[in-house]
């Protein structure tokens, strides 16, 4: 029954969707990641056909350890089938993918720019028990356990039939963008980025008196990174690429803003040479670390590291496998349209303290302020480390609108794939 063991969703632009006995093809995690030798498709045509596919992504070292990949998102797995010409995406979810299908049943699924699927549908356990019945396959064969040598396999024994229109609600907000006009090669361009959405009003106050969501950390702190960066950079000599300032909408809603921006660009983005993302400045003291969101995904982490170590400090990642932090800010739809993007975050090994204080402190503050109306601006935050992170980014920055170094995708990122498609418009130059 929809809602309760289904949960169908229309994913085209006009919010309707309509597939007729369309026949379904079994794609095991739906994943194709060249750089890793994995190719669950193989050469099976699912062009006007449903893609079947199990949540999630392949465990251990083949992938990436405790850090999940982009391969593991409906939305990549959506988009790989839909590139592929498939119509509709059937995921069968294990308990905790159902949870968050059903708790996200009333949200928005659409991204800007992205898959346009007829529709994206979810299955529980006893829904794949069924669908497997009426293919007349073994249910153990609809699994994600493959080694890498699994073929997609047509399931023949039915086909699907989805039918859903949603209402659309239509939102209208603004990205902000300022700039400083590259002397030489201002078709090339360095973006730093922050969100100036919050998440509104509502909800209980902890010991306050009204129940605004102010968002002072989330993300005032960033916005005023940014606007320290523009002030900052404005009294540097003019630098050779072009630097953007942008202040991006919607962030809290999906990353609307930067999904619109990466979908309509106003500077290309195969010439963009980087993102840095700036989400909620650490307020702490000094940090030796300075860790990053997505460890190993290209080199800017390498340009930050050598400025860090200059400074006695090291980048590192950022300790919190389960947050999949690199997919949940700007700069990741930069880094699914191929641009190298950066996103610094908080350190917690603390000068005075060690990773002791600084896990306990950082563990207070999330648990007290996230996305609550207690995320107030306080005469007592320490701006300290702050400072030091926004004077890497800084240097970061201008070295790179100073130099013609094209930072690039490390081997095993799964973004190097949709950069090297525009190699072509950075090496004439
Ligand atoms: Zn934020």
């Amino acid at each position: 029954m929809l809602g309760t063991d289904a949960i169908v969703r229309a994913a085209t632009n006009d919010g309707r969707a309509d597939v007729s006995d369309a026949p379904l093809v079994f794609a095991g995690f739906g994943v194709t990641a060249p750089e890793r030798g994995w190719d669950d498709y193989g050469d099976v045509d699912v062009r006007g056909k449903v893609v079947v596919v199990v949540e999630g992504e392949p465990d251990g070292d083949l992938f990436n350890g405790a850090y999940t990949t982009h391969y593991q998102s409906a939305g990549y797995k959506a988009d790989e089938a839909f590139r592929r010409g498939a119509v509709g995406l059937v995921i069968l979810a294990g308990e905790r993918g159902w949870a968050r299908a059903r708790g996200g049943a009333d949200q928005r699924i659409l991204t800007p720019g992205a898959a346009d699927l007829e529709f994206i549908a979810t299955l529980d356990e006893a829904g794949k028990a069924r669908l497997a019945q009426a293919a007349g396959v073994d249910p153990a064969r609809l699994t994600g356990g493959q080694d890498g040598r699994f073929k997609a396999f047509e399931l023949t024994g039915a086909t699907l039939t989805a039918r859903q229109s949603e209402t659309i609600d239509t939102l209208v907000t603004h990205n902000l963008l300022a700039r400083i006009e590259g002397s030489r090669r201002p078709d090339e361009v360095i973006v730093y980025s922050a969100h100036w959405d919050h998440i509104g009003v509502g909800g209980e106050h902890a010991g306050g008196e009204d129940t605004i969501f102010n968002g002072a950390w989330d993300n005032a702190s960033g916005t005023i990174g940014v606007l320290e960066m523009a002030r900052e950079l404005s009294k540097a000599p003019r630098p050779e690429r072009t630097i953007v300032f942008a202040h991006m909408a919607a962030e809290e809603m999906g990353l609307l803003g930067a999904y619109a921006y990466v979908a309509d660009p106003v500077y290309p983005l195969e010439t963009t040479v980087a993102d840095i993302n700036i989400d909620m400045l650490p307020l702490s003291g000094p940090t030796r670390d300075v860790p990053i969101f997505g460890k190993g995904q290209n080199t800017l982490e390498d340009d930050l590291d050598a400025l860090a170590r200059a400074e006695g400090r090291y980048v590192s990642d950022d300790g919190q496998p389960q947050q999949g932090f690199y997919y949940r800010s700007d700069h990741f739809p930069f880094a699914r349209a191929g641009v190298p993007a950066l996103m610094p975050w908080h350190g917690v090994d603390f000068v005075g303290g060690g990773k002791e204080a600084g896990w306990a402190a950082w563990r207070e503050r999330f648990g007290r302020v996230y996305h609550q109306p207690s995320d107030e601006w306080s005469a007592d935050w320490d701006l300290t480390s702050a400072v030091e992170n926004l004077t890497l980014l800084y240097r970061l920055g201008l070295n790179l609108a100073n130099g013609d170094e094209w930072p690039t995708w490390k081997p095993t990122s799964e973004f190097g794939q949709v950069r090297a498609r525009s190699e072509a418009a950075r090496s004439s130059r």
